[in-house]
């Protein structure tokens, strides 16, 4: 029998030497919008979604870095008055939930300490 080590040594994962890259706190990239699910009680799968950093301008990096993203269909993210690019409300939506989200396993200092910001207690 040949020895075959197939199922003993997987192929190796190519490893990519890239920054911090985290997988998003509050949804996994699978084709639904995150702003349909939670505004609307809307599971579809989207054709095309884009992938929205919470925190952006110079939080943008850390958003990367800590997950601080979430998928939307264009609609809910570049693509008229609903759009989180376009709509503070819908904008500061996602910047709550995700606060909310982190501090399951955070405290709040280290949230601020990120951002420099609560957005749980403004406006
Ligand atoms: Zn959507
Ligand atoms: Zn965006």
């Amino acid at each position: 029998m040949a020895k075959d080590y197939g199922l003993i040594f997987p192929k190796k994962l190519r490893k990519k030497k890239r920054k911090q890259h985290k997988r998003s706190i509050l949804h996994c990239k699978d084709g639904t919008c995150y702003l349909c699910m939670r505004l609307e009680g809307n599971y579809r799968i989207h054709a095309v979604t884009q992938e929205h950093h919470i925190y952006g301008g110079p939080l943008r990096s850390i958003s990367e870095a800590e997950g601080f993203k979430v998928y939307l269909c264009l609609p809910h993210h570049i693509d008229g008055p609903e759009a989180v690019h376009n709509n503070q409300e819908n904008r500061r939506f996602l910047q709550r939930e995700c606060q909310e989200v982190y501090e399951r396993t955070h405290i709040r200092q280290q949230f601020m300490s990120l951002t420099g910001r609560n957005y749980l207690e403004e406006d």
